[in-house]
């Protein structure tokens, strides 16, 4: 689509971001019979990636897929959790059911996405940003956007926010505040090759290698890995960043040592508690925009793409009926929070605690877990476990077994 300096477009609902959240928001709601348009503002969907690219499938059925092979690089047996020590805890998929997932090709896993929102009748336009709000007597009526430098107007009675971490539609309707260093999580990640990890798992390391966080490697392919990490951002400390974290830990370790770089990529992710609000008259937030990130792994594809479902099914719903006033946007609301809000709240307060432990706890729980036969990977199975061996260190967090 090519667009002229004022020009003025008109849709029932715009979309700002086509990330998994804002082509998941498109693609139901275009099905749905709404006329939608997702603004991008990078040139291209999925890329530059910045993403550890590791999903569960669990998802797959809700979100109306039959499979991302096309967008999967290697699918994964299980996870191998490793304390400060070298204590290993190994689950496999019978442990992890539905929780086994595979390491993506994000940029590609993105684009499918949006095709299957242009499948349903979606418009998009990348290299496209918004800029801003229109609004008439306080009312949203849409959003200024530069395409190539021209200004021109997209006019829709519903705009999504799905601009992600950053994003500046919830900052704009005055829906959040800032969020506090802890609850950031800030992270720093090579793709190594030459690695020499069980490429069939996907390895995550505990404990004051990346403090508050942890370090991960994510396999791409026998010799491949995305090795990153994330840490609190409140810990950060002096002159030492999470590339010296990284450096340091990739440097001990046999498995990384003789890696090479070929990718770099540094990021942030909220790892904070559900919004008091993700809406605003004439606007719904969606995906990390709404600050859905899983506060333990800070994975928050799934989430995205579970609300980017809810929240098109709604838009159009809101079309349908003309209705874009808050307490009609209140439906939004209970829908995704009936869906993810008490897991999200679980993970955040296992994460608060979580983030104080040491590493001798760390080597403590590993331990526990590792000589026990757990039948299923939850918190409250978890910490069962670790009760048998060592019912100090679950006291905090009694409430949760
Ligand atoms: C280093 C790192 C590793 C991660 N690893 C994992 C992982 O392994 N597994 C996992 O599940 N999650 C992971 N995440 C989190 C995951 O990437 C996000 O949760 C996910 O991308 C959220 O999708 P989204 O669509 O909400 O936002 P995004 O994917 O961030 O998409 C938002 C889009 O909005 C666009 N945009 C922003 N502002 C504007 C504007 N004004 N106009 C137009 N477009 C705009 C952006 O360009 C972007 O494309 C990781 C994050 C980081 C930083």
């Amino acid at each position: 689509m090519d667009v002229k300096e004022g020009d003025v477009l008109n849709y029932d609902i715009v979309v700002v971001g086509g990330g998994p959240a804002g082509s998941t928001a498109a693609r139901f709601a275009a099905k749905e019979g709404a006329d939608v348009l997702v603004l991008e503002k990078r040139q291209e969907i999925g890329s530059p990636v910045r993403c550890a690219e590791g999903v569960s499938l669990s998802w797959l059925e809700e979100l109306e897929i039959d499979n991302i092979d096309s967008s999967t690089s290697r699918t994964m047996k299980g996870a191998i959790l490793y304390s400060p020590a070298g204590n290993k805890l190994k689950i496999t998929e019978r442990l992890a059911g539905d929780e086994v997932g595979v390491v993506l090709e994000r940029d590609r896993f993105d684009k499918d996405m949006a095709r299957l929102a242009v499948k349903e009748g979606a418009d998009f336009m990348v290299k496209t940003s918004a800029v801003g709000l229109i609004k008439e007597d306080g009312v949203v009526k849409g959003v200024e956007a530069r395409y190539l430098g021209k200004k021109f107007e997209v006019r829709a009675d519903l705009v999504i926010g799905a601009d992600g971490f950053e994003s500046q539609v919830g900052r704009w309707a005055g829906i959040y505040d800032s969020l506090k260093p802890k609850d950031i999580m800030t992270c720093f990640q090579y793709r190594l090759t030459g690695v020499n990890m069980d490429p069939d798992f996907t390895h995550f390391y505990m404990g004051s290698s990346a403090p508050g966080g942890y370090v991960w490697a994510f396999p791409k392919d026998e010799n491949t890995a995305n090795v990153g990490l994330g840490l609190q951002f409140s810990r950060l400390k002096g002159e030492k960043t999470p590339k010296d974290y990284l450096d340091e830990f990739i440097e001990n370790h046999d498995d990384y040592k003789d890696g090479e770089a070929v990718d770099m990529v540094a990021g942030a992710v909220a790892v904070t508690h559900p919004p008091e609000k993700a809406i605003a008259p004439g606007i719904i937030l969606v995906g990390d925009a709404s600050r859905v990130v899983d506060s333990m792994t800070g994975g928050g594809i799934v989430n995205s793409l579970k609300q980017g479902k809810i929240a098109g099914e709604f838009a159009a719903e809101a079309v349908r009926e003309g209705k874009f006033d808050e307490e009609f946007l209140q439906k939004y609301e209970k829908r995704w929070r009936d869906e993810l809000e008490n897991k999200l709240w679980r993970n955040y307060m296992a994460k608060e605690t979580a983030m104080q432990l040491d590493d001798i706890t760390f080597d403590k729980i590993i331990d526990a877990l590792s000589n026990i036969e757990l039948e299923t990977v939850t918190i409250g199975a978890i910490l069962e476990g670790v009760k048998k061996k060592y019912p100090e260190l679950v006291e905090e967090f009694q409430n949760m077994i």
